[in-house]
């Protein structure tokens, strides 16, 4: 598993390199093709790859994405090193690692046998980092063909699974006034940066943290040059919430701003990118389900919410039972310290193959 999570991380694949995307796309599809999975190609650019096994009326879908938010060149920075129980490399642990664990599994359920009422299917993504626009109608439509959904994106901290995720919103808030010269005529002026200002202290006010619910305004920008009011500026806000009603609210509540100057007008783009990951009933039968195995394998699994999304947002909110951070073990995400702890890749590879040699019947 060391030596296949090296070679995946060797080809560096950032969301927005097509040739890059394309080179690990053909590598994963000879990977699959090899180990016995049926192959096709759903889409090409961005590519999504979807691998099939098995001819059993109970679909379970894989997700896992191969893009990261690494350019190339990365690898110069950060090589891939092995050293105390601890892989490094751009991309590892966000998450190369999981797609080598949903292999592994995939290759020890098939050789043992695989389970005549159950089918899966694989799907590997590369724009998952950027939104997953051009992924996400093939990811809703297997979702839907689907029992479950599993998705192997890095595991919470020591091997805990993810039930729930916050949804993501992002907005962004255009103020526009009117320019003036700010010694020779000031009053004629209208400014989008106060405007803009106050409007972000409105804006903060509406966190509620024991709910869950955060916005943060992460991007400002506006102004031409300090001696002109501006005409013009703009944030980017980042929302997150732990349920639809309260994504519902906030946007209600950022379309209902409105200008303290009546001269500066303001403008309001965006809304939810991933509704919230809700613990659905299902998804709680699969977590004891985990829990069982582990149990018997000889150590404990925790489950936890997280606020970060994934694809498996969009598939919780379709309803389907959705278990999330089957992934590797390790840290740093996004990070220049991004490690896996290699102990956690056969552990996680065991799990996921007794989860579907045991799937139940029905
Ligand atoms: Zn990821």
């Amino acid at each position: 598993m060391v030596a296949e999570l090296a070679e995946l991380v060797a080809f560096e694949s950032p969301s927005d390199d097509p040739a890059a995307l394309e080179r690990l796309a053909r590598h994963l599809e000879r990977r699959a093709g090899t180990a016995g999975l049926f192959v096709r190609r759903v889409h090409d650019s961005p590519p999504v790859v979807r691998a099939d096994i098995g001819n059993g009326p109970v679909r379970v879908l894989l997700l896992a994405h191969f893009d990261t938010v690494w350019p190339v060149g990365q690898l110069a920075i950060m090589p891939c090193t092995t050293t105390d129980g601890v892989l490094r490399g751009p991309g590892a642990y966000d998450m190369k690692a999981g797609i080598v664990i949903a292999f592994t599994a995939l290759d020890v359920v098939a050789r043992e046998g695989w389970p005549a009422h159950l089918s899966a299917t694989l799907l590997l993504t590369a724009d998952e980092e950027v939104g997953s626009g051009a992924s996400r109608p093939h990811i809703e439509q297997l979702a839907r063909e689907s029992r479950a959904v599993l998705v192997f994106e890095p595991s919470l901290e020591r091997e805990g699974v993810k039930s729930a995720r916050k949804g993501v919103g992002n907005y962004r808030l255009v103020a526009e006034g009117i320019a003036a010269h700010a010694g020779a005529d000031p009053r004629r002026g209208a400014s989008a940066i106060l405007e803009l200002a106050r409007q972000i202290v409105a804006i903060e006010a509406l966190n509620d943290p024991a709910r869950g619910l955060s916005l943060n305004v992460g991007v400002v920008s506006g102004g031409s040059r300090s001696n002109v009011v501006a005409e013009r500026a703009g944030a980017d806000i980042d929302v997150r919430v732990t349920s639809r009603a309260d994504a519902e609210a906030i946007d209600r509540a950022l379309r209902a701003l409105t200008p303290v100057n009546p001269d500066v007008r303001l403008t309001l783009a965006g809304g939810l990118n991933r509704p919230p990951m809700e613990r659905l009933p299902g998804t709680a039968a699969l977590v004891g389900r985990v829990q069982v195995i582990a149990t018997r394998q000889g150590y404990d699994i925790s489950e936890g919410m997280v606020g970060g999304g994934s694809d498996g947002n969009f598939t919780a909110a379709l309803g389907i039972p959705t278990l999330d951070g089957l992934g590797a073990d390790g840290d740093g995400a996004h990070a220049l310290d991004e490690h896996v702890r290699i102990a956690s890749l056969p552990r996680r590879a065991a799990l996921v193959a007794s989860l579907l040699a045991e799937w139940p019947d029905e």
